[in-house]
Formats: structure tokens, sequence, C-alpha cells
């Protein structure tokens, strides 16, 4: 398996500091923000309950089930009943489960590009085989529909993508959805992940669930948690609703793989599930300042391009003009930013761009202000 190239180049970051080097660390897709009070109060209400320290069932706890299904229909829609709905260790375990449980090899699975680095890696682990459809800058980083169609096959079982899109922050409109349903209504044997976990930070436009389009349903795997609407990114949970057979089989991985999620974070999930919506407009408005303030930074970087993203809190500049003399690709020039302006970020050939960086926005104000100082000094002095 490669690494994970966001955690890579979160942990160098974490050395150099540690060996006192000053580092801005814009690699890592963790809101800095606390959580929501309620939270962190439901937490020390389930300890002080002193009743979650046994093995949970290994979906999740009935009640918590039931109440993400109750958030499934509220903020998205979504007709997902208890029984098809499994709590695990993150976002990225609920996405592994379905993964290993659909896919093996001689099937292939469609990742519209850029994507998420993870969804590659947990594809080829099962020995399926990852289909990437490319998409570019003037496309807003959404592979037009028509590519995505014709590059479904009869060996095609699943389709990966997130909307708000992790590294680009594209959100697909209700339009786009549909088209996208429709071309994968045609092929019978074919499932959806939707991966949903930025829905609550969208600025421009609204997020859709793919799976309230008629007909997909029976076809589409949600997944959402806790890390980035709540802020909760270390509590490790996660969620997905599915169709009945697909929870079954996900729950067998589960049950031999880790037993099911931490009882305590599961209460805690089950606080933030119940609250309204509403709690995150202020991490959404904070998000949207360092947005704007992240894009004016970028026109001031001679040659480095990027589109407007509507939502998550990534930006993913092409920077294919900066590649001169000894730098010839994304991870020479990450490397040449850490050393010589003491900032981290993310190549973009991982997320299935080359040719970009991922910055994550989600840290101060002030901070992003100097890193992109930073970065337009370094940049200027490659000439
Ligand atoms: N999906 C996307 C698109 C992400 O950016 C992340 C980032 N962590 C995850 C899933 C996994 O989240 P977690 O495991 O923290 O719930
Ligand atoms: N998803 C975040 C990111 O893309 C956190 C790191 C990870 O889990 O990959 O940076």
């Amino acid at each position: 398996m490669t690494e994970s190239a966001t955690l890579l180049m979160a942990q160098r970051g974490r050395e150099l500091r540690a060996q006192g080097k000053d580092i801005i660390d814009l690699s890592l897709g963790e809101p800095d923000q606390d959580p929501p009070a309620f939270a962190i109060e439901a937490a020390r209400t389930a300890l002080d309950e002193n009743k979650w320290n046994k093995y949970p069932p290994v979906m999740g706890y009935a009640d918590v089930r039931a109440a993400i299904a109750h958030k499934f229909k509220r903020d998205n829609g979504l007709d997902y009943a208890p029984e098809q709905v499994m709590v695990s260790t993150g976002a990225k375990q609920a996405i592994m489960n379905v993964v290993i449980s659909l896919v093996g090899p001689g099937d292939e699975v469609l990742i519209p590009a850029p994507f998420w680095v993870s969804y590659e890696a947990q594809v080829r682990f099962t020995g399926a085989t990852p289909v990437l459809v490319s998409s570019t800058l003037e496309e807003d980083y959404k592979p037009p529909i028509e590519r995505i169609a014709a590059a479904i096959t009869p060996r095609t079982r699943l389709l990966i993508f997130s909307s708000p899109c992790n590294p680009s922050g594209s959100v697909l409109t209700q339009s786009e959805l549909e088209e996208l349903a429709a071309a994968v209504l045609k092929w019978p044997d074919l499932l959806v992940i939707s991966d949903e976990i930025y829905e609550h930070i969208v600025f421009d436009g609204q997020h859709g669930s793919i799976g309230t389009i008629p007909g997909m349903a029976a076809r589409t795997i949600t997944v959402n948690g806790l890390s980035k609407a709540f802020a909760l990114t270390g509590w490790r949970v996660g969620y997905i609703g599915a169709p009945l057979e697909v929870v079954q089989a996900a729950n067998k991985v589960q049950g031999q793989f880790t037993s099911g999620a931490n009882g305590i974070a599961q209460r805690v999930a089950k606080a933030c599930v119940e609250a309204d919506p509403s709690v995150i407009a202020g991490l959404r408005n904070v998000f949207k300042r360092r947005r704007d303030l992240v894009l004016k930074g970028l026109e001031k970087i001679p040659g480095w391009a990027c589109n407007i993203p509507q939502g998550a809190f990534y930006v993913l500049p092409d920077v294919s003009r900066s590649f001169k003399g000894a730098i010839t690709n994304s991870a020479e020039l990450s490397m040449y930013l850490l050393d010589h302006a003491g900032v981290s970020l993310v190549e973009g050939d991982s997320f299935g761009a080359p040719g970009t960086v991922r910055i994550s926005y989600a840290t101060s104000d002030a901070l992003l202000t100097e890193a992109l100082d930073r970065i337009a000094k370094a940049i200027a002095a490659l000439g």
C-alpha cells in the first residue's frame, strides 16, 4: 500500500517543528477550531454514566444509528432505516469496509479526478482496478458526465466521489448529480459511494445527495462523519447509510477488523447528529472568509492559477509554471517550499491532479497570510 500523502506531509511538518523549525502546516485537512462545547459535554456525560465501557454492537449503538437515520432524512432527504446505518472508526474506515465488501480482482472502480488520496489506495488494496477519470482546472475539476459515462464498462462495480470535493472544493450541482445518476442507472451492477463529509462546508450553491434521486437509494452508499463539521477528527467517528445487503457485508468486515467504533465517541456522535445544523454556521463562515483570503493571496504568486472552490477547505492551484531548473513536478516543488518557505503543502499527483499542490486553509488567518507571503517570495526567487 502507498503511504497516505496527506498524513505523510503532516508527519514531516510535525518532525521539522519538533526540531525547532518554523513550519506552517497547510497540509492536513483538519479544522483548527475547537469542537462545539456540547460535544465535549456529551463525552463527559457518557463517562459519568459509566455504562459505555464494554464492546459496543459491531454496527453501532441502536439509538445512535436511529439518530443518524433521522439526520440523513432531516438534512439530506435520504431514506435509510436504522438497520441500514453503520458507525465506524472514521469515514475512512467506513469507506474501506464498503470497498472491501464490494470489489476485488477483476473489478473496476471509477474515481473522478481529482479525488481524495485514500480512495485509490483502498481500491488497489482489494486487487480491483481504479479507473481514474481526469478533469482540468478549466472544467472546475469536475469531469464532464460524458467522460465518466464513457469510462463505465461491464466490469465497473463502483463509483466513488466526494462533493464538496477534497481536494478541489468543487460542488456538484443538482443537475450534474441527476446526469451522473442517469449514467449509473444504465448499469444494474454499479453502486456509488457518495462521500458527503464536507456537506456543511459549502459557500456558494447547495449540497445535494445523489441517493435522493429516484432509483438511486438502492445504489448509493452515503458516507459522512464528525471530523469536518464538528472539528472532531481525533474522536474517529464516521458512518454510512447503505442498501441493507451492503451494510450487512460491511458489518462482517468491521466485526473482523475493529469490532466497532469507540463507545464514548458514539455517544458524542449522537449529540452531534441530533444538533441543529445551524451550529455549524460559525465554522462555515470562518472557512468562507479564509477561502477568500487565500484566493487573494494566490493572485500574488507568479504563474499560479486556481478555480474558485465552492466548499470544503482546500484550494488546488495549478503550479506547473513554477517547474523550473531542478524542480520538475509537484512533489519537488512541495519539498522546495517546505525547505525554503517553511510551508507544508501536499503534492497534487496523489490526488490524481499532477501539476497542482493542495493547500488546506483550515488554519488561522494570520498563519495563512504569513504562509502565502512566504510562498510568493520563494516562488519569485525561482526566477
Ligand atoms: N473523506 C474525505 C473526502 C476526507 O477528506 C476525509 C478526511 N479525513 C475523510 C473521508 C475521512 O475522514 P475521517 O476518517 O476523519 O472521518
Ligand atoms: N482527509 C484529510 C486530508 O485530506 C485528513 C487526512 C487524511 O485522513 O487523509 O488531509
